[in-house]
């Protein structure tokens, strides 16, 4: 009697462990996120056991000064060519922005990463930051380990800056929808924590990104959190708060993705101030939602929204894309070091450097030299 009753319960115990088994298994098939977004996501610690904050090089002087200085183009020794000469009688004189050095800080965080258009790219936002007075970049790579070249670049422009070397986590990287620039940021915010600054504003600049020289000057005294649309995002070409009566009352934005703050990343700043009440604020690893989360972190109200940018009715930063290709290999079938008797040797020794091109002695496309009109192999220059 015992033994079938046995066997029965058995098998019913099996048939629920099967049936468990099934339906894990078509959860996972089906929901293949579900562990990502529920886990690990669900807190954010500040610093992942594994997150790395490694400053690479740092200065905190500001040698564009004397640009800045009042120096107006009479003071300047240099006899000015004839151009110089008439752009003075055409165009009236343009005052350097004046700063007394009391101005709130502005801490523009950019997240790069190594590509053959970084460093093209770094220029470009250099310069842009070459205008901004009392400002300190944080440009956080996306590397284990502190490039060189790339702090070659960033020094040059004069501007105070902190180079961060802050790698997406590896079992990010792999996916997808990767969190693009999210080790960098938060990296930065525990720079920012680090450092104890806790007046001045915050903003997160990407480095493919445009920046009117008019936004700076808006962001600049922000009391908690300011707020300006964003040109070149999705399908409305924009996204914007909606203001009445120079107030934020919704967002107009073509991806909802039922986000509270949709919001783009360049579109908003913080005071340091403010983000110091919230000292757990931070950015998850959660593509698409990282601006969302990070502004729920900070606890932000509707009411502590300022509209900037003529009430959100002026585009002062620009989601543009730069166009990547792949790096393309160039075939120079002869002993390199030749090259060093022309330009070419340390001119694609630079490159290469930077990932634009590869040189390799059989595979590629052929260098050719052109000389007078005709193409020449490349043994010409050393027959
Ligand atoms: N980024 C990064 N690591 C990556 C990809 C991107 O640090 O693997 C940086 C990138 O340099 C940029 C920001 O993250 O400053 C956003 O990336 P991207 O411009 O590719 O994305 P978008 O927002 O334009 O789609
Ligand atoms: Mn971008």
């Amino acid at each position: 009697m015992g033994g079938p009753r046995t066997s029965i319960f058995l098998r019913q115990k099996k048939f629920q462990f099967v049936l468990v088994a099934a339906v894990v298994v078509f959860l996972i098939v089906l929901f293949p996120n579900l562990y990502d977004s529920e886990d690990y996501e669900k807190e954010y610690p500040l610093l992942l056991e594994n997150e790395q904050l490694v400053i690479c090089y740092e200065s905190n002087v500001d040698s564009r000064k004397a640009l800045y200085a009042a120096t107006t183009l009479s003071d300047v020794t240099d006899e000015p060519s004839t151009t110089q000469r008439n752009h003075r009688q055409q165009a009236p004189q343009q005052q350097p922005q004046q700063v007394n050095g009391t101005e709130p800080v502005i801490y523009f965080v950019t997240p790069t990463y190594p590509r053959r258009e970084q460093i093209a790219e770094i220029i470009r936002l250099g310069q842009t930051l070459m205008h901004v007075p009392r400002l300190h970049w944080i440009v956080a790579d996306d590397t284990n380990s502190c490039s060189e070249v790339l702090n070659s670049h960033i020094r040059k422009f004069g501007i105070p800056y902190t180079q961060l070397a802050s790698p997406m986590p590896t079992m990010y990287r792999g996916r997808k929808n990767a969190p693009r620039g999210v080790a960098n940021r938060r990296a930065a915010l525990n720079w920012i924590r680090q450092n104890q600054k806790k007046t001045g504003v915050l903003y997160f600049g990407d480095d493919d990104n445009t920046f009117d020289l008019k936004l700076f000057s808006e962001i600049r005294y922000t009391k908690k959190v300011s707020m300006f649309p964003v040109g070149l995002i999705g399908d409305y070409g924009i996204s914007s708060p909606i203001v009445r009566n120079g107030r934020v009352e919704g967002f107009f934005d073509s991806w909802p993705a039922k986000r509270k703050w949709p919001v783009d990343m360049a579109g908003f700043a913080v005071s340091l101030e403010y983000l110091a009440l919230s000292p757990n604020a931070t950015m998850p690893f959660k593509a698409g939602y990282e601006e969302d989360e990070f502004l729920k972190s900070i606890g932000l109200k509707l009411e502590d929204i300022e509209p900037k940018a003529r009430n959100c009715t002026e585009i002062l930063v620009w989601h543009t894309q730069t166009k990547s290709s792949k790096s393309p290999t160039v075939r120079i079938s002869m002993d390199r070091q030749k090259l060093d008797k022309l330009n070419l040797g340390a001119l694609l020794r630079r490159l290469e450097s930077m990932g634009v091109n590869h040189i390799s002695e059989s595979e590629g496309t052929t260098a050719q030299a052109i000389v007078n009109g005709s193409v020449k192999p490349f043994s010409f220059w050393f027959s």
